[in-house]
Order: C-alpha cells, then sequence, then structure tokens
C-alpha cells in the first residue's frame, strides 16, 4: 500500500459496536468486565483505549514499523526512549536539537546520570571516539530545529552497523512519514511530536514512538503505563483526523516554502537563509535524496541586530502569527533566541547563530502570493 492510503485507512476500520466510519472519541476512564478478567481487550484507559490504540496502528502503518505508541506530548514521547537507559549509559546526539529536548537531556536526565554526548555526524572519526561500552542510543533530528541541517541517516545507521547494543532514533516531527521514513533507511526507534505536522491544526499536544523490534515496544509500552503520560482520547481523534490530510498538507507547504525561499534569498535586508533545499549546500544532495521534498520550514537572519527593527517586523505581519510551534495549516513565525530556544545558555546559542535576528517561519498551506506580500511589506518596515 502506498503511504498516501496508508494515511487514510492504516490501522483503521469502521468501529466494531456500531458501524461508525471514523473511529469515535472512547471518552471513558474504564471498561466493562463479565467475570474478573473477561473483557474486549481494554480494562482501563492509561493502559489501553481504543481511540488510543487506532492511532497507535495507523503510525506504525505510516511510519512503517510495527509498533506505534502515544504519549501525552512529543517531549514525554522523548522521555520515554530515554527511560529505557539506565544511570550510567551513555547517549550521542546530534548538536543542533529541538530547545526543550536540549533542555531534557542536559537539564533533567543529566541529573539521572544519563551522558550526553553531542557531534555534527559528518566524520566517522568524530563520531567514533565517542562511542564506548556505555553507549547504548543515538539521537538525531533531520532537518534540524532552527538550523534544517541535513543528517544523511543511511550513512548514521551503516556507522553503527558493528554496534550491536547501540539504538538508533529519529526524531522525525520536521520531515513527516511523508517526505521520510526513518525506519526503512536503518533506524531503530522513530519519534513525533504530533503535536505538529501530523495534528496538522494546531489544535493539540500529543507525542509518538514508533518501532520495528518486539524488545523495544514492550520497553516503551511498560513505560507508557508505568508513568502514565498518555493522550487523552479527543487528542487521538484529533491527530487521526489530521494524518488523513497530511500527504496533501505536505506538499503545499514544500511548494510555498520552496517560493518563500525564492523571495527571502534575494531580499537586501536578508543576510542568510536556511532552507534544506538550497542547491548552494553541501548537504543538498543528502536532502534531496533522503526525502520526497523540503517541508515547510525556513529560518533567516535579518542584517539588522536592532530589537526596535527587528520588532518591527514582526508587529507589522498582518498574516504570519508570532507564535511558538509549528506544522499548522496557518504560517507563524517564531524568535528562537527568545521562544523555542530560549532554555539554551546564549554562547550556546551565540555559537550555532541564533542570535536575536534570526527567525524561524513555518509556511502554512495559505496562497502563497498572500505570504510573499506580508513579508514583504514588514521587512520594509525595518
Ligand atoms: C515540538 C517539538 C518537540 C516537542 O514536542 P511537544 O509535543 O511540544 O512536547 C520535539 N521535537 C521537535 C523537533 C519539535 O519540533
Amino acid at each position: 500500500m502506498k503511504i498516501e492510503t496508508k494515511f487514510i485507512h492504516s490501522g483503521q476500520k469502521p468501529d466494531p459496536s456500531t458501524g461508525a466510519i471514523m473511529t469515535p472519541i472512547y471518552q471513558t476512564s474504564t471498561f466493562y468486565q463479565e467475570i474478573p478478567g473477561k473483557h474486549n481487550g481494554f480494562e482501563y484507559a492509561r493502559t489501553g483505549n481504543p481511540t488510543r490504540h487506532a492511532l497507535e496502528k495507523n503510525l506504525a502503518g505510516i511510519e512503517s514499523g510495527k509498533f506505534g505508541v502515544c504519549f501525552g506530548s512529543g517531549l514525554s514521547a522523548i522521555s520515554a526512549v530515554i527511560s529505557m537507559l539506565k544511570p550510567g549509559d551513555e547517549v550521542i546526539a546530534s548538536s543542533d536539537l529541538y530547545g526543550g529536548t536540549n533542555r531534557l537531556f542536559n537539564q533533567f536526565f543529566a541529573k539521572y546520570n544519563i551522558i550526553f554526548h553531542y557531534t555534527d555526524f559528518e566524520k566517522s572519526e568524530d563520531f567514533e571516539k565517542l562511542i564506548n561500552s556505555k553507549t547504548k542510543l543515538v539521537w538525531i533530528e533531520t532537518p534540524t530545529n532552527p538550523l534544517m541541517n541535513i543528517i544523511d541517516i543511511k550513512k548514521v545507521s551503516f556507522w553503527l552497523k558493528k554496534y550491536s547494543k547501540i539504538n538508533f532514533a529519529v526524531d522525525n516531527t520536521f520531515a513527516t512519514p511523508y517526505l521520510q521514513n526513518p525506519l526503512e533507511i536503518g533506524a531503530d526507534i522513530v519519534v513525533h511530536s504530533a503535536t505538529k505536522y501530523l495534528g496538522g491544526h494546531s489544535d493539540c499536544i500529543l507525542g509518538a514512538v514508533v518501532c520495528n523490534k518486539k524488545t523495544i515496544s514492550e520497553k516503551l509500552y511498560f513505560i507508557q503505563n508505568s508513568i502514565g503520560a498518555v493522550p487523552g482520547p479527543m487528542d487521538c481523534f484529533l491527530v487521526l483526523r489530521g494524518i488523513k490530510t497530511l500527504h496533501v498538507r505536505m506538499k503545499q507547504h514544500s511548494y510555498n516554502c520552496k517560493k518563500i525561499f525564492d523571495f527571502l534569498s534575494k531580499h537586501e535586508k536578508i543576510s542568510k537563509v536556511y532552507w534544506p533545499g538550497d542547491k548552494s549546500l553541501k548537504t543538498y544532495k543528502i536532502a534531496k535524496k533522503q526525502m520526497k521534498d523540503f517541508g515547510g520550514m525556513i529560518s533567516f537572519v535579518l542584517k539588522t541586530e536592532k530589537t526596535k527593527k527587528i520588532n518591527n517586523f514582526f508587529k507589522s505581519l498582518k498574516i504570519f502569527t508570532l507564535a511558538e510551534s509549528l506544522g499548522g495549516v496557518e504560517s507563524l513565525v517564531c524568535h528562537p533566541s527568545t521562544m523555542t530556544h530560549a532554555a539554551l545558555d546564549k554562547d550556546e546559542r551565540d555559537k550555532l547563530g541564533i542570535k536575536n535576528n534570526f527567525i524561524r517561519v513555518s509556511v502554512g498551506i495559505e496562497c502563497f502570493e498572500d505570504l510573499i506580500e506580508d513579508l514583504r511589506q514588514s521587512l520594509s518596515k525595518i
């Protein structure tokens, strides 16, 4: 079955009790048992809920995995993966990460003596230097947030072939399963903030992990039930509904984003644009091979560093909304240094180039001409 069909049908059947075509929102905390232990597959909604179950099966299908496990947010999904480790274990992660992931690793899990190392995954020598007998997990994002760096998933999985004890996890939030399927090219674990493109309408918070190995899935279901960071049935319903149009949205997000790149990259008030489809990048070839298209995320740097001028830009926008998050049908702009990446220390941010004049855009699926006009008029106010 092709991916577009999977988005709509994977893991979903008409509801057995009523024939409803759409999986109902099973808003219940507990389930009837005829005699102790005899029930219809569900006992208590933390352990399992039919709406969540349908979403978990759908997610497994669309990521080419066997097992889907849902959590109350992207970060609780990431926590669940790190919770598979024990104190003393080590993780090698990509240096450019979502701010919340960075905070979770360095300010939360570090306290439990999980050790995190960072590298750019360009040269195998740099990576190999960080490996030892305690290394249990490799964690990457591609494209990265907010610098849109591309890591070659196939290359990293090739490096990992000789280390059977190291699991390879990819945060696939930015690309989505429409643009790339990490499990098909060597990853063991895929993580999503379904809050973003999978939900697609900025109306719920949800996270997911997908994997193929039974041993990993058993650990994750145990953690899901033990920690209890599960999403409610309404949010599961919203994400199931969102996924049905993922391919249609991603095509438009990608198309609009390319148009915006063409506009921004020629603009006199902008010094740099970050977009994986930029042909001048040395990672362009990898992005082209690894992804079906380049997605809807783009970042840029204004030439000015004057806060007043930068604020004028934000204030003048009429269609773009200044807000955290991404992946919805509506276009958003974000100021990573004070918003998504505020948890990083300033030196670290400066080193990455995420300064006051760095702006991230989540390009929506409005008419691109309106979006460009909005950027043009607000850039003229600087
Ligand atoms: C938003 C985001 C997360 C965190 O997800 P939440 O649903 O907000 O908890 C993790 N990774 C990436 C790449 C994100 O964009």
